[in-house]
């Protein structure tokens, strides 16, 4: 089947370099002893897990949704971490969850007694250091709530705790980890000896292919060798980088000093990213704007103004009808499909005049899974 002939927008996802990805995540697996888990935020993309399994160990949740959808979908190990666990949801995650990470010491109090002899608990820390590109996501930034700080930690509540965990990278090289680990050694290092696993956290961009894969693997190595632990790292970006696009078709051109291509697709509603960050998508054969002979806006099919992804060139004029394909999207790009996190979309209520309540629609974990 042809892409040309396909309803649009569609993210397609290249099997071929998905598999690429794995098979060097798999190398570092062997190579340093770390085990490998996907990140589902970065890539919750349920229909690859088979072949996401083959290569790593499971993967890591943040809260119900996703470690239900790891438990069911991938049936590996699933490690859960959240900012803060819910007192309604925290059985079921404690009956599916292999690991479980606290991200403060009142949650681990509150939880402990039903935690400990079921998973593997741990807590996150803060190592305070990190090269994060921007403050959006940057875990180690000024007032971060992710991660309990040197200052914060309490020695004396760490029985039942087998692992400590960081994530403070977002797209970087080794060298990053090496400058997190750093500060993490020297902050919580003492406890090390004590705790039967360290996870590294994401943000390794270990699939880009300029990145320092060698270096990467010997950090982990020297790391195992001082301590006897296990050491687990959980990148979801590197997963999915690169393995494919979102396309979409040009619905109208409109002008208004420059002309204006408007799309079946949506920066607000699909791209995130290329609002936020703000980040610009690459666009097959098309480059900057003016630097081919015909440029245009790409902009969204929504009523909100800014929804624009960029302005790019072309060789050809554009033509209602064309396919536009923007080139890597499938992790992070998805998280409007899966709400960010597998976070539960808000129930809708309405209130009537007599003061009376009714709840008119619940979303659960069956409208998260339909998602993706
Ligand atoms: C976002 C996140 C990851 C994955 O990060 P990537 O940049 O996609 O590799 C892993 N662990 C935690 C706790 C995260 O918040």
């Amino acid at each position: 089947m042809d892409i040309k002939n396909l309803q649009t927008p569609l993210y397609v996802l290249e099997h071929q370099k998905l598999e690429q990805n794995l098979h060097l995540l798999d190398t570092v697996q062997k190579e340093s002893g770390a085990k490998i888990l996907l990140a589902l935020k970065g890539f919750a993309f349920q229909k690859s897990f088979d072949l996401v399994g083959k290569y790593l160990h499971g993967c890591c949740a943040s809260g119900l949704h996703e470690a239900k959808l790891a438990y069911e979908e991938m049936q590996k190990e699933v490690h859960t971490y959240a900012p803060a666990f819910k007192e309604n949801e925290i059985d079921e995650i404690i009956s599916i969850s292999d690991h479980l990470v606290f991200n403060s010491f009142n949650q681990w109090q509150t939880y402990r007694e039903k935690a400990v002899g079921k998973c593997s608990c741990g807590l996150r820390v803060n190592p305070e250091v990190s090269s994060a590109p921007t403050e959006l996501y940057n875990p180690c930034a000024p007032y971060s709530r992710l991660g309990i700080t040197n200052v914060e930690f309490r020695e004396d509540l760490l029985e039942g705790i087998d692992g400590l965990h960081f994530h403070a990278l977002c797209e970087q090289d080794a060298d990053a980890l090496e400058a997190v680990l750093k500060s993490f050694e020297a902050k919580f290092g003492h406890l090390i000896s004590k705790m039967k696993w360290i996870n590294f956290g994401g943000g390794h961009h270990i699939t880009r292919k300029d990145y320092d894969v060698k270096k990467l693997i010997t950090l982990i190595k020297d790391f195992k060798s001082r301590y006897d632990v296990e050491v687990y790292l959980e990148p979801g970006e590197a997963v999915g980088w690169q393995t494919g696009v979102l396309v979409s078709t040009v619905l109208d051109i409109v002008h208004n000093e420059i002309d204006i291509a408007i799309l079946d697709t949506s920066a607000e509603a699909h791209m995130p990213d290329t609002i936020i960050m703000p980040y610009r998508a690459e666009v097959r054969d098309a480059e900057a704007r003016g630097e081919k002979e015909y440029s245009y806006r790409l902009a969204g099919n929504t009523c909100l103004a800014g929804d624009i992804m960029g302005d790019y060139s072309f060789d050809k004029p554009l033509k209602v009808g064309d396919q536009i394909i923007f080139e890597d999207q499938i992790h992070y790009t998805i998280v409007k499909n899966t709400t960010f996190n597998g976070i539960k979309l808000p129930d809708l209520a309405i209130q009537y005049e007599n003061g009376t309540i009714e709840v008119v629609k619940k979303f659960g974990y069956q409208a998260y899974k339909e998602r993706n």
